[in-house]
């Protein structure tokens, strides 16, 4: 394990390259799950402030008390959200990237009603590769769910995300998102990790979502 100067600076510099890749009109994400505290804070030394998290309960845990004391951060959901989970991330989350059904809009219209938070702005998730096992809308559907969102959702519907099949090409993938999202009006397209953020930045995103490319790698995931 690196020590906390090392872990600070190197965060620094790596977000800084980051930076110049993507460029000025894409927006860094920094995806933090199951990083330690320490390399959140040293991102948070650097200037990071627009954070996705996997998890809401990880969330809660990381950012609850450290939000308040810090100004002008971001917190976006990047994670599957089960419908019990929606009254939590709506109270927690200023953007949740991963609608992907009909019945999760539901919970989270219910979830603002009664807590009577204000409604985070959305993105809907396109399972662009039509994998069977992955979240997200498939193609086929979601025309219909934009609608629906944008009838019954009183926040904003703002943009599309995805996540490729790793083992394909992401090219086509992203490609494919930003024409969805231009057909519909979408303006945010998140799209593009670690690996592949710099093409994803010049096929039109304007969020990639970064975790060991910026923080380092990550522990292993704890037993479920
Ligand atoms: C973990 C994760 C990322 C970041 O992945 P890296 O390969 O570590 O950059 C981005 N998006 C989502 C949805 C993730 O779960």
């Amino acid at each position: 394990m690196m020590d906390r100067d090392t872990d600070s600076t190197m965060i620094g510099e790596t977000r800084a390259r980051i930076l110049e890749d993507i460029g000025p009109g894409v927006t860094l994400v920094a995806a933090s799950k199951r990083q330690p505290d320490d390399r959140i804070d040293a991102a948070l030394a650097a200037g990071q402030r627009v954070f996705g998290e996997n998890r809401v309960q990880e969330a809660e845990t990381r950012w609850g008390h450290r939000r308040d004391k810090i100004d002008g951060v971001e917190l976006r959901l990047i994670g599957p959200l089960q419908t019990n989970k929606a009254e939590l991330a709506v109270t927690l989350f200023d953007v949740i990237e991963t609608l992907d059904r009909p019945k999760l809009l539901k919970a989270l219209i219910a979830a603002v009603e009664k807590t009577g938070a204000s409604p985070p702005d959305l993105l809907i998730q396109v399972n662009t590769g039509d994998e069977p096992q992955k979240a997200g809308i498939d193609v086929d559907g979601l025309g219909p769910l934009i609608d629906l969102t944008r009838k019954s959702w009183p926040g904003r519907l703002v943009g599309l995300m995805c996540i490729p099949p790793v083992e394909q090409p992401a090219a086509p993938h992203f490609a494919l998102l930003k024409r969805l999202a231009d057909a519909h009006g979408l303006v945010q397209l998140s799209m593009g990790m670690s690996a592949d953020y710099a093409l994803a930045a010049q096929l039109g995103a304007t969020h990639v979502r970064v975790g060991s490319g910026l923080f380092g790698q990550r522990p292993a995931a704890a037993p479920a």
